[in-house]
């Protein structure tokens, strides 16, 4: 069957280097071109506005995550929370080793009167507190219970005056005060005083003698811990008795000049198991 010549229309196809073609197609199928060209032209100014409206989204929410980052980093600087706790942390490791090297040097004061002096690895003397972390309270109550030993120690080991006055022979030999063309042993320090001045002990512990006792006349000797003993000789008056405990500082009796004597003084000897040694390194802690 044949077209209509109204319901036919010619597209001519212009190219600058060929001959023009006419291509003859129903107008119907050219108005629908034109149709799904609008359409399509539609679509792509659709997209483009979208695309426009997206990016300048885009642009905004970036210079928000922007404006924010800026307030975070100026909140941390305004903020610095951590720096206090780790301080305070600082300062109680700096007290704690303070502490040991006192602790430390107190043993070594301990040793040098020929103590044992304490283990305080467990307190972390030698670092091991590296080894096994220990908390506050575990720490806190190992040095409380190191000092309670300390001050046992301290309270039971001959240390200071018997009394306070100035030393006239120290220990050691020295020609015989009875026979100046021999030379004696004096097996520990006489102090200075009067004839009813006090004597002091020197440490806690126990009376073990308490009467006449030879070239010491009145004597009083005093057992303490680790197997020391102090003597305290050629007394006017003795004020304790054998077997009484005594505490550091009490009255033992009184300066006098009995047995093997040239004057009132006070006789003083350390024994470290029986054996006199030289009380002038429990005279102070400096030595
Ligand atoms: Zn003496």
């Amino acid at each position: 069957m044949k077209s209509k010549l109204s319901e036919i229309s010619t597209v001519i196809i212009v190219n600058k280097s060929r001959e023009p073609k006419t291509i003859q197609i129903k107008s119907k199928h050219l108005s629908r071109l034109r149709h799904y060209a609008a359409i399509v032209v539609g679509v792509i100014v659709i997209l483009s506005v979208t695309v426009v409206y997206l990016r300048s989204q885009n642009a905004q929410q970036e210079e928000e995550k922007d404006r924010l980052m800026a307030q975070i980093t100026k909140l941390k600087i305004a903020i610095p929370p951590p720096a206090i706790p780790q301080t305070k942390t600082n300062t109680a490791q700096n007290y704690i080793q303070s502490i040991e090297a006192k602790l430390q040097k107190i043993n070594d004061y301990l040793k040098k009167r020929g103590l044992k002096g304490f283990s305080n690895k467990a307190v972390g003397g030698n670092g091991n507190t590296e080894g096994a972390k220990l908390t506050d309270e575990e720490t806190y109550s190992l040095y409380d219970e190191y000092l309670s030993r300390l001050v046992h120690s301290v309270a039971f080991t001959p240390m200071g005056y018997p009394r306070i006055s100035s030393l006239t022979s120290m220990f050691g030999y020295r020609s015989d005060p009875f026979n100046s063309a021999s030379a004696e042993f004096h097996p520990g320090i006489d102090f200075r005083g009067a004839v009813g001045d006090e004597a002091h002990c020197t440490a806690n512990g126990k009376v073990v003698f308490a009467g006449w006792y030879g070239g010491y006349g009145n004597c009083v000797r005093i057992a303490h811990a680790n197997s020391y003993e102090t003597l305290y000789g050629h007394l006017s008056r003795i004020t304790v008795k054998v077997g009484q405990e005594v505490t550091v500082g009490q009255k033992i009796g009184e300066v006098g000049s009995t047995g093997h004597s040239t004057g009132a003084h006070l006789h003083y000897e350390v024994r470290l198991n029986g054996k006199p040694i030289n009380p002038i390194k429990f005279l102070t802690l400096n030595n």
